[in-house]
């Protein structure tokens, strides 16, 4: 392979820093970056000099075309392409590209969904530059990053919210920084490292299989021989088809300045993880969509598909998405790493607390902020975290929270009593903090781990209700400290009060244990929602839509538009599976199992007109198991015919989500189940889809 220059490559495709510094005038430049890291007001004029160095820019690097790149609410991103030309008088054209088509957009939205937030007559949406993720180029296209909202101004996508959380928490850590002396810091933000899995599998044995064509998952299938059991995958030495892709795509993510830092095999066959150096959320979010995108399209390069789906086949495990999160200051503290001084210590404590606080006062807006029909197969099968949110801290912290909570020494610092603001904390190593894999909410020595998010979800969601809840905790540490006449006291008193309301939250132990639901449940009265369906209905729950409301995340009617349109999803992809089902039971496997039992019995009549006392003991017994399947297979299907005609005449979304739940998914698997069984008894000759075996050991 030819040498590549990584430094060179790396962010050729994008309208960066040092672009932006060496194209526009000192005045632009730094007005622009006042935007970038402020949030100040973008001026015309700026945007006017901005557009024509982008143009000339991309122009120099192939672009012909420009699109305002944006996030519906369909979970994937949307781009409309224009190309830059505008015809002069004499019949020519010369490249243009405005302020304003760099400003703003108005895509025909009528096709994205709205939940009833864009009626029809108006069907116009408005993208809007977000100067805060860099332009890029792909496919000879200019790529801007834009919000996506409705005529009157409500958001129709993941990044708006995502952008007003994190100035949610921007406004209330401010806040919080003054009162420890903190005058020198300007903003805050949120940084997200996300930990990407996903499976490779051959195309050819894709575009076989019906089920992974219409919904990214296998519907039916027996186990092969060998799955993940020998543990011999993970870490394992990389294949030298996967390792080419590898190579090839940590290429095309670099040119778009994406940081991907670790590759490595997952626990699964065919299962693989790509891990990013962390960066500001919203361009994480905006990173780690263009990052599935294209480890979409150089696995086609490869003759392979990338599988985003959390649970591509049964029994393997599935796909997810770890959402490493901290919180720091422009001026280079993460607020989540304990410092060297007493003071940076509290501090720390107290910013620790609020995530506590945030995740216990809000376990149901977190459950569902990854709540899909995909990841319901993963949370909760002891393969992924439980859907019961906590938190993990490790022995060292939750030490310290135990000595401030009961007034007593901590062994880890010389046997003194804690009092904040006096003593320093050790620091973490995170050997000491990252043993338990089964936390959904751990933190890992100077950052949290989300553990929950599917492979497939965009991060923004999850980031939105963290950020949000994490805001809230701090506004109220704000109001009520900022009214304290001695602040160490009522800093004391502040975080011990904290740890002892929220200490429920906390677990160190086992998430994948039955006793841990029961504790959990029973007695520490956290909230265990399995499914999409129990979980999205709490977005409207009061005390959520307060919170979101007041941070300004969302207003009334985006909450509401926002759960009709994640249940819609919900039903609308077990819908489409159990079509799927129907259609392959009806055409494929019946059929199939037919042809083999014609065999057979064909068979049978042979070998008796050879001498009628031959047992066929073979043939006579996978006839009688392989009828009673095929009946129990016929029953099966016509339940889920009848399920799927009981969704069309529910009264409303909650209806419908319910008999996903209740009815069609039920269905499914014992559909499932019955043509799994037969698998096992047809000769493969028949079996008219690739086996799981053949899916899973398919990419040498
Ligand atoms: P793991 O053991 O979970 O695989 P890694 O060392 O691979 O951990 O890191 C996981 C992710 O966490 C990476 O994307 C990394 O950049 C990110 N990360 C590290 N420090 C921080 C931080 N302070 N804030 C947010 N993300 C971080
Ligand atoms: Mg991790």
């Amino acid at each position: 392979m030819e040498k590549t220059n990584v430094p060179e490559l790396f962010g050729s495709l994008v309208f960066d820093d040092r672009e932006m510094r060496a194209r526009l005038s000192a005045e632009v430049y730094t007005s622009l970056r006042k935007t970038i890291d402020e949030n100040v007001r973008l001026d015309e004029k700026v945007a006017e000099a901005v557009a024509d160095e982008m143009k000339e820019w991309a122009m120099e690097h192939g672009a012909t075309h420009y699109t305002h790149w944006f996030q519906p609410l369909t979970g994937m991103t949307a781009e409309k392409h224009d190309s830059f030309i505008t015809p002069s008088k004499d019949g020519s054209v010369i490249m243009e590209f405005s302020g304003k088509e760099l400003i703003k957009g108005e895509p025909d939205a009528s096709s994205f969904p709205s939940g009833g937030l864009r009626a029809t007559f108006e069907a116009r949406g408005y993208t809007a530059w977000d100067p805060t993720s860099y332009a890029f180029i792909k496919d000879h296209t200019l790529c801007i990053p834009t919000a996506f909202c409705s005529y009157s101004g409500e958001a129709l996508d993941k990044k708006t919210p995502l952008l007003r959380s994190m100035q949610a928490v921007n406004r209330q850590a401010l806040r919080v920084l003054r009162l420890f002396g903190n005058d020198d810091v300007h903003y805050v933000k949120t940084s997200v490292g996300p930990e990407q899995e996903y499976f490779l599998i051959d195309q050819k044995m894709f575009e076989k299989r019906t089920d992974l064509v219409y919904t990214g998952r296998t519907l039916f299938g027996c186990r092969p021989p060998k799955g993940q059991e020998m543990d011999d995958h993970y870490f394992g030495v990389i294949k030298p088809r996967v390792t080419r892709f590898m190579e090839e795509l940590d290429l095309e993510l670099w040119k778009l300045g994406i940081l991907a830092k670790t590759e490595h095999n997952e626990v699964a066959p065919a299962q693989h993880e790509l891990a990013p150096i962390y960066t500001t959320t919203n361009v994480a979010a905006d990173h780690n969509q263009l990052t599935m995108e294209i480890m979409q399209k150089v696995a086609k390069r490869h003759g392979m598909v990338c599988l985003l789906h959390e649970k591509p086949f049964a029994g393997v495990n599935g796909s997810g998405k770890h959402n490493n999160w901290s919180v720091s200051t422009d001026t280079g503290v993460n607020l989540l790493s304990p410092g060297e001084t007493p003071y940076e210590n509290a501090q720390f404590l107290l910013f620790l607390c609020a995530v506590i606080q945030a995740v216990d006062d809000y376990q149901d807006l977190l459950r569902l902020s990854v709540a899909t029909a995909g990841n319901d197969h993963r949370l909760g099968a002891n393969e992924a975290p439980p859907a019961i949110i906590s938190v993990f801290l490790g022995e060292e912290l939750t030490g310290i929270l135990n000595a401030i909570k009961n007034d007593t020494p901590y062994a880890g610092i010389e046997k003194v009593q804690m009092k904040l603001g006096v003593h320093a904390l050790p620091r973490f190593s995170r050997d000491t903090t990252d043993r338990n894999r089964t936390s959904p909410f751990a933190f890992t020595g100077n950052k949290f781990e989300f553990r929950s998010l599917g492979s497939s979800n965009s991060i923004a969601c999850a980031n939105i209700m963290l950020n949000a809840a994490v805001a809230e905790s701090l506004r109220q540490y704000a109001d009520e400290l900022e009214k304290a006449e001695d602040f160490q006291v009522a800093l004391h008193d502040l975080i011990k009060r904290v740890i002892l309301e929220h200490e429920r939250i906390l677990f160190d132990g086992n998430g994948y244990g039955e006793e841990w639901v029961k504790e959990a449940t029973e007695v520490r009265g956290l909230s265990n929602l399995k499914t999409t369906a129990d979980a999205m209905p709490k977005l409207l729950d009061k005390k959520n839509m307060e919170m979101l409301i007041r941070h300004k995340v969302f207003n009334e009617a985006e909450i509401h538009s926002r759960c009709e349109i994640m249940l819609e999803n919900y039903v609308k992809t077990v819908n489409i599976e159990g079509l799927t089902m129907v259609d392959m039971v009806r055409k494929d496997y019946l059929p199939a199992i037919e042809e083999y039992l014609y065999t057979l019995s064909r068979a049978v009549d042979s070998m008796k007109s050879v001498s009628a006392t031959l047992k066929c003991r073979y043939e006579i017994s996978t006839i009688e198991k392989l009828t009673d399947l095929t009946d129990n297979i016929l029953t099966s299907v016509e339940a889920l015919e009848q399920a799927l005609e009981n969704l069309k005449s529910c009264k409303d979304i909650f209806d419908s989500a319910n008999t996903v739940r209740d009815e069609l998914l039920p269905c499914m698997s014992t559909l499932r189940g019955y043509v799994d069984a037969a698998e096992m008894l047809t000769s493969a000759k028949y079996w008219p889809y690739p086996s799981y075996g053949k899916l899973l050991f398919s990419v040498q």
